[in-house]
């Protein structure tokens, strides 16, 4: 998934050090099915079928995916519902127009309006149940990059469980799951990176047995003209956020958080609802304002979880 992945973990040396590998396996087994980055991933066929043609009521529409994939665009799909679109996993062909992944280039309005036209979750009948997919628009293509980071750290995280490590934490590319404390410890630190220097921290969360999962359009971008176009887009308008805010979404769950945090950058609307989003699960926003403060938002809850800020941020108290 592009991004580094580490784990830390507390527990007799052998046991441990076999659990991590094993943990460490199970991330890169499914990055070969969720990434999109490499041709030969069950995702990555997924979208080449659909640029092919094969879609609903041709021979070959329905495409098997395994159990893997089936969970993963449940979840995904399941985040679109609750966000009202907001989270979108199908906008892989806006993405393309946007050059996401090759560098970034800004598209003309005509390449972006037929790259809408292939977005969408109006673009695709899932059948759970039989673990199979069939695409409604020619060239759609799925990206689970607001999701996957979150998939690989609740799956690698139940696998250490199952072996008996409770205290770890994993870091997958500044997706976080906080299993348990260190010893002697009420939880884990995590800093919250200052969206305008991201090398730099403005605070510093204290949790155990939580996820968290920060969105930003500082994290990755491209420049043209002079402009900023970062790596989240609105579904609704083909184009990407123009907000500076960052979002940290604390959950029971990675693959919620994740989710969750992508979203609620794209709507901030959602923030208000974040604790009916799922059981647990709150949120903290930051965003940059004069005199080189961050504004902070936070529902009480989060309020809770935060031991140390920098000077420079106001609000959250
Ligand atoms: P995250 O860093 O978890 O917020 O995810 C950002 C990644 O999700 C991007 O690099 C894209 O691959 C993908 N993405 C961009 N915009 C959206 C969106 N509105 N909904 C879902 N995924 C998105
Ligand atoms: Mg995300």
């Amino acid at each position: 998934m592009g991004t580094r992945c580490e784990v830390r973990a507390f527990g007799p040396e052998v046991e441990t050090d076999a659990a991590l590998d094993a943990a460490l396996d199970r991330i890169a087994a499914l990055e070969q099915v969720l990434t999109t980055w490499k041709p030969d991933g069950e995702l990555a066929q997924l979208n080449t079928a659909a640029a092919n043609g094969s879609t609903c009521g041709t021979p070959n529409g329905w495409q098997s995916l395994s159990s893997e994939l089936t969970d993963a665009v449940n979840a995904a799909l399941s985040w679109s519902g609750r966000t009202g679109g907001a989270f979108d996993p199908t906008l892989g062909a806006l993405l393309q127009a946007w050059g996401q992944k090759s560098g970034g280039r800004v598209p003309t309005v005509d390449e972006r309006v037929v790259a809408q036209t292939k977005s969408g979750t109006r673009c695709l009948e899932f059948d759970r149940r039989r673990q199979r997919l069939c695409v409604r628009c020619v060239g759609v293509e799925f990206d689970l990059g607001g999701i996957g980071k979150g998939i690989a750290l609740d799956r690698a995280a139940e696998l250490l469980k199952a072996r008996g490590i409770n205290n770890a934490l994993l870091d997958f590319g500044g997706q976080v799951l906080a299993l348990g404390s260190p010893p002697q410890e009420p939880g884990w630190l995590i800093d919250i990176a200052d969206p305008r220097d991201r090398d730099k921290h403005v605070m510093t969360l204290q949790l155990r047995d939580k996820s968290v999962s920060t969105s930003s359009n500082s994290e990755r971008f491209f420049e043209q003209d002079g402009k900023r176009y970062g790596h989240i887009l609105d579904p609704r308008t083909g184009t990407p956020l123009a907000t500076t805010d960052q979002v940290t979404v604390i959950a029971d769950h990675a693959t919620d958080a994740d989710a969750a945090s992508t979203a609620l950058l794209v709507d901030p609307a959602l923030r208000q609802q974040v604790a009916k989003l799922a059981s647990g699960m709150t949120a903290i926003a930051l965003s940059p304002a004069s005199n080189n403060q961050l504004e902070c938002w936070a529902d009480s809850s989060a309020l809770r979880s935060i031991v140390k800020r920098e000077a420079t941020v106001r609000g959250c108290r």
